[in-house]
């Protein structure tokens, strides 16, 4: 009991460090790879060149960053009664500019009255790195469909997308850490995804057919408001 105690205490000073870090080194990133696009404008096209590595190399962090912490915040964060509606329209909204970026459209069907227990912030990690990998499928004029309902005692979310698809061999990768088909990909979102779920006391599942899309199933334990 007292190991455990400790344990899950020095797991909440982690998470909350990891917070704090995540939040302060986004900042500096970003003014970086700002001064770095200055300079690349005046620069001759070796220098040019070795700019853009540059650039790619600090979104390649940035990247990792997001997968992990993206509403990271450096207070603790608490476990709570979550909105699941209220969720997901959050984090899509998030994710609208990056799916009409490519011509596609993000559809939420909602059922009221989804309530399940966690802290906000890890759990809306979990849906957008669903989110944005159905996104990252699309081809132009392509769906995000996302629905939520209840079923029995536990509330289960589809994000669905009419994307890429993929083969029985990647299904059986998903979540694996660095696994990832994308040149900027960091293979890390699912696999974070998976522990979020698990930590919820819930499961996923993933149903995909090559070339037509693929759909994620999430149910989590239901709690009452
Ligand atoms: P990343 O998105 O950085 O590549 P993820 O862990 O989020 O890492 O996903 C791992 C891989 O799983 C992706 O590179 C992609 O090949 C595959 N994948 C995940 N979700 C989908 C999806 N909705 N449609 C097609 N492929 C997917
Ligand atoms: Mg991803």
């Amino acid at each position: 009991f007292n190991n455990d105690l400790q344990r899950s205490e020095k797991m909440e000073i982690i998470s909350e460090l990891a917070a704090s870090v995540a939040h302060e080194v986004r900042n500096p990133l970003q003014v970086t790879r700002g001064f770095l696009q200055i300079i690349g404008e005046g620069s001759d096209s070796k220098e040019k060149e070795y700019l853009q590595l540059a650039i790619s190399e600090l979104d390649r962090a940035a990247h990792i960053i997001n997968d992990f912490l993206t509403f990271a915040k450096p207070q603790t964060d608490t476990v709570e009664c979550l909105d699941v509606g209220g969720e997901l329209r959050h984090v899509a909204g998030i994710l609208l500019p990056l799916a009409k970026m490519q011509e596609s459209t993000i559809e939420i069907q909602l059922e009221d009255g989804l309530y399940v227990k966690f802290s906000s912030s890890k759990f809306k990690q979990a849906l957008i790195n669903l989110i944005k990998n159905g996104i990252e499928a699309l081809q132009e004029n392509g769906l995000v469909s996302i629905s939520a309902w209840k079923s029995g005692s536990h509330v289960v979310i589809s994000i669905r997308d009419s994307g890429e698809g993929m083969t029985a061999g990647e299904l059986a990768r998903l979540g694996e850490p660095y696994f990832s088909n994308k040149t900027k990909g960091t293979g890390l979102g699912l696999m974070v995804t998976f522990r979020i779920i698990e930590a919820m006391n819930g499961t996923i599942e993933f149903k995909s057919v090559k070339g037509k899309g693929t759909e994620a199933i999430v149910k989590l334990p239901a709690v009452k408001p």
